[in-house]
């Protein structure tokens, strides 16, 4: 057993919190520093995979993060226009047998609040924005704007795709615009009952973009996000609204199930989308990164939060069970433990892109095949091909590469 450590964690978003709290359940001390008011989420829905809810397992809030989660009954892809499901996996049967838990949508707020209410609040620093985070000979340290400072053992910079840890440790490098806008929405599934598709977990794939919807907050809403490739807009802000007109006029000519689901949200919001090409580098002598700081992700494949919470469990796992107190040498375990799986789901989610968004009807038509194919015949149950995602366990997963 290690010797009890302090953190430093940067950003109090769902990477931050999870840290946190696996650093907290194993009796290390933590301080989160999050720039915003107050620890709160923007409105949108997450889709949480299984290896999500084994690290949920491992925090100790499985069951309190399945009480506010829905789980639907399948989860179908369509073809964008007539509706045709092209391949399909219940999220019930089978779910927790072949991968250990289940797979549940969720509001971000829900969650955010779970992990939230796990922590000790004198802990948590609001209005705390960090603008330098770096290492002294026997400490890590991190700056703020308002003029003070913290020292720890080590800082993890758990603040997002503008990490200031990490622009400050590695230098600033600009985020990669990936070519597309997303529009998101929230309407209360009352108003879109009466569309079968509506009741269960739905992805379109058409020229040009996708549309994913399902149900949150025990299905009382259907959370929508709408992906389309374009550069006529490049700002990032999941709290940006925008008219409804764009969206509709995006996708006219989609199927109508699709058109009215959108035309029942009260607010639209807006979002460019932009990842990262994998780093080389996440730590530097005590400081280190995770979530979307160190392997910022496009949303196709479902993992960025999934890959964030994971990070916080295998580092809270490394920071206990390291027999040396050499946290340099921890924080390099750590990073070559998880840049392998984080990288990985960064080049798969931007594979997913031009799979999702394939403009040509030729191309569709053979990439509908295969699938259908796949999802009948192929060794990998899962629609996206992700059951390597989905198999692993932060909790067991072996420490030694
Ligand atoms: C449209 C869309 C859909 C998605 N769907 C899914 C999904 O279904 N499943 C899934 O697993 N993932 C999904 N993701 C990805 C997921 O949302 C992110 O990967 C995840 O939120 C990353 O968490 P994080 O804590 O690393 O970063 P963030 O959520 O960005 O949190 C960073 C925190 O740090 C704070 N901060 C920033 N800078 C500073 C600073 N200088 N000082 C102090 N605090 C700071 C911020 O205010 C924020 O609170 C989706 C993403 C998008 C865009």
């Amino acid at each position: 057993m290690g010797r009890k450590l302090k953190a430093a964690i940067v950003g109090g978003g769902i990477g931050g919190l999870a840290a946190a709290l696996a650093l907290h359940r194993r009796g290390h001390e933590f301080d989160i520093y999050e720039q915003g008011d107050e620890i709160t989420e923007i409105g949108g829905g997450l889709n949480l995979s299984p290896n999500a809810l084994k690290a949920f397992r491992m925090l100790g809030v499985e069951e309190d993060v399945v009480a506010i989660g829905y789980q639907d009954e399948w989860q179908r892809i369509h073809s964008w226009r007539n509706g045709m499901v092209l391949a399909q996996q219940s999220r019930k049967a089978g779910i927790v047998q072949n991968y250990g838990a289940e797979f549940l949508t969720m509001h971000r707020a829900d969650l955010q609040k779970v992990l939230y209410d796990h922590l000790p609040r004198e802990r948590v620093h609001a209005r705390k924005a960090c603008v330098e985070a770096g290492s002294n000979a026997s400490s890590a340290y991190v700056k703020f704007a308002d003029g003070t400072s913290a020292e720890a053992d080590l800082a993890i910079g758990a603040d997002g795709i503008h990490s200031a840890v990490r622009d400050s440790v590695f230098g600033k490098i600009p985020p990669r615009f990936t070519g597309c806008v997303c529009w998101r929405g929230m309407v209360p599934f009352d108003a879109v009952k009466h569309i079968p598709q509506m009741h269960e977990l739905g992805a379109w794939w058409g020229p040009h973009g996708h549309v994913v919807h399902y149900r949150v907050r025990r299905g009382e809403l259907v959370n929508f996000v709408a992906h389309y490739d374009s550069d006529a807009w490049l700002e990032e802000s999941w709290t940006r609204e925008c008219g409804k007109d764009e969206l509709i006029n995006t996708f006219a000519g989609w199927n109508d199930a699709l058109i009215q689901l959108f035309n029942q949200s009260e607010r639209y919001y807006k979002w460019a989308l932009y990842d990262r090409d994998p780093l080389a580098q996440w730590s530097k002598d005590r400081v280190t990164l995770l979530g979307d700081a160190a392997h910022p992700m496009l949303p196709y494949l479902g993992q960025g939060a999934a890959m964030a919470i994971e990070d916080g469990c295998i580092l809270a796992r490394l920071a206990d069970e390291s027999v040396s107190a050499d946290i340099p040498q921890m924080l390099r375990e750590y990073e070559a433990l998880r840049m392998p799986r984080g990288s990985r789901c960064q080049l798969a989610s931007r594979e997913r892109a031009k799979e999702y968004h394939l403009p040509t009807a030729a191309a569709r038509i053979w990439r509908d095949v295969r699938l259908a194919l796949r999802n009948r015949f192929g060794t990998d149950r899962t629609p996206l091909r992700a059951e390597w995602v989905y198999n692993y366990d932060p909790a067991v997963a072996p420490l030694h590469t």
